[in-house]
């Protein structure tokens, strides 16, 4: 073959004109100063908020602060090679996360790289981790439950497909529990799970990847994780990447549950960077617009209507409180935010009663729509027992001579917080919730000591699996409890209740 070198260099020319186009000045800039991860930089005219920038040895930094001589922008990596006078380029795109079934089983840093140590990751989409929620007329209501598996969750402060429920509660008083609980529940169901660690330590992560994927959760599941050991923007974008890699699924229709553990800790980060790009500081030294941080989060969790696909994000975010101060500045914020709260009580953790659940103080604003039929025959009366009970309780302190009505309510009272006490990594399918809960709202337990509560319910569900599945057929197919229904669920109950007494 002749290779002819006019032609060559004709093309040469051509692509020497064409890239010179391609180079603006306002696509460089120049390191002014360089510090705690945090470079100002001269420059950069055209950058975007939120735009990827790449500083020698191919270090990437995000564009956070847009003055009008230079820009803010935050390290993704080590400053420690970064000098004063450093070249920094526009790559004229915003940071994006791989996304895809390609993640499933995978644990990524923030930036979706793989932590596992499994390999690359072999997939092509991805998506920005900021992106504007769905608005309103994208969106349905709830309708469809996502079970914990947690009896007091599913039965008083039921959680549906799409919504944003709040954990929240002081340290050490089960909250990682609850939402790992939540995603080994969803073995089965088609959702998938996103859990991100913010803040956490690299043991913690480790032993939580270690238990779920013990539990078969792997399969269905990603862990982001961005641990207390790295960079502050790291902490700060990972709850945003989680999202936008549970998006790729919502737009497919598909159900994902994302859990955030833990946004007290992720305000902190966002203080710490604020501070470091000398925005201006406001209550608690946290920056004015800490409130939007986590709202345009939890706002991208949603139902969408079926017009869109139906695909859901339920986001269940945790709060850490000190000293069960749920009035704190950061915990206000996202109880405002979110559809309800589940609030965990120190005390209740250390007497015993776990998940240590407040009764009280827990709501779920639209779960109920979601809740079935059937739960909501047996849990109805739930909370308002609890409430007697915890009122009647203090009361009874004071005198010993307890008149028989208020002695009943305090031992049914007993009987429901025994009934609603759960071990961690124990979910319940919702049949046997309902089958519990019928036994106990119908005074199958009043005589039973309290001790005996839970292998007696164990014993029955036993029983009722094996000599009378129909109940449990019946249940889940038709998700309500007709009167015939009622009646045989009496009569094997109250029979399995006499021969064992
Ligand atoms: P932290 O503030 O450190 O993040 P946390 O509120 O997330 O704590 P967990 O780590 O979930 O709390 O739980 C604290 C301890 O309580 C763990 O050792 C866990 O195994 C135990 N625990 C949690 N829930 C239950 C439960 N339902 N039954 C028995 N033990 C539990
Ligand atoms: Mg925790």
């Amino acid at each position: 073959m002749k290779i002819d070198s006019s032609e060559i260099s004709a093309l040469i020319k051509q692509q020497i004109k064409d890239f010179d186009a391609k180079i603006e000045s306002d696509d460089v800039g120049t390191v002014i100063t360089i510090g705690d991860g945090v470079a100002l930089v001269y420059g950069l005219d055209k950058a975007m908020l939120g735009e990827l920038v790449v500083f020698p040895h191919d270090i990437y930094g995000m564009v956070m602060n847009l003055e009008e001589e230079n820009v803010g922008v935050v390290l993704l990596g080590s400053d420690s090679e970064i000098k004063e006078g450093d070249v920094v380029r526009r790559t004229k795109s915003v940071v994006e996360v791989p996304t895809g079934d390609a993640m499933l089983g995978r644990v990524v840093n923030a930036l979706g790289q793989p932590l596992d140590g499994l390999g690359d990751i072999k997939t092509t989409s991805t998506r920005p981790v900021e992106v504007i929620a769905p608005g309103v007329m994208y969106r349905k209501s709830v309708d469809t439950p996502l079970q914990t598996g947690i009896k007091a969750i599913d039965a008083m402060i039921p959680i549906g497909r799409g919504q944003r429920e709040l954990i929240i509660g002081d340290r050490q008083t089960g909250k990682t529990a609850i939402a790992i609980d939540t995603i080994i529940n969803q073995k089965g169901k088609g959702v998938y799970c996103v859990y991100v660690a913010i803040g956490q330590k690299n043991s913690t992560v480790a032993s939580i990847a270690d238990k779920l994927k013990k539990a078969g959760a792997m399969d269905y599941t990603v862990i982001v994780s961005a641990t207390a050991s790295e960079l502050a923007p790291l902490l700060y974008i990972a709850p945003y990447s989680g999202m936008a890699i549970a998006e790729e699924w919502l737009h497919k229709g598909k159900d994902c549950l994302i859990v955030f553990d833990d946004l007290s800790k992720h305000a902190v980060s966002y203080r710490t960077l604020s501070l470091l790009l000398k925005r201006p500081s406001g209550r608690e030294a946290y920056p004015g617009d800490v409130f939007y941080l986590h709202s345009r989060l939890l706002e991208r969790a949603c139902k969408l209507s079926d017009e869109y696909g139906g695909g859901s994000i339920t986001a269940l975010p945790i709060i850490e409180t000190q000293a069960g101060d749920i009035s704190a500045y950061i915990p206000t914020n996202v109880i405002s935010i979110t559809d309800g709260q589940i609030f965990l009580v120190s005390d209740l953790f250390n007497a015993g009663q776990r998940p240590a659940i407040d009764s009280g103080l827990s709501v779920s604003r639209v779960g109920s729509a979601a809740q079935i039929k059937a739960m909501k025959q047996v849990a109805s009366s739930l909370k308002i027992e609890l409430a007697n009970y915890n009122e009647l309780l203090a009361f009874s302190q004071f005198g010993s001579d307890l008149d028989k009505e208020t002695k009943d309510v305090l031992n049914h009272g007993k009987i429901l917080m025994e009934v609603l006490k759960q071990n961690q990594y124990d979910t319940y399918p919702v049949d046997r919730q309902i089958i519990e809960l019928f036994a106990a709202k119908n005074r199958y337990l009043e005589e039973f000591d309290i001790a005996l509560i839970k292998p007696t319910l164990t014993k029955l569900y036993e029983h009722i699996v094996s000599s009378h599945h129909d109940i449990i057929d019946e249940i889940n197919d038709k998700k309500i409890l007709s009167d015939e229904l009622i009646k045989k669920m009496n009569d094997v109950i109250s029979s399995f209740i006499q021969t064992i007494k």
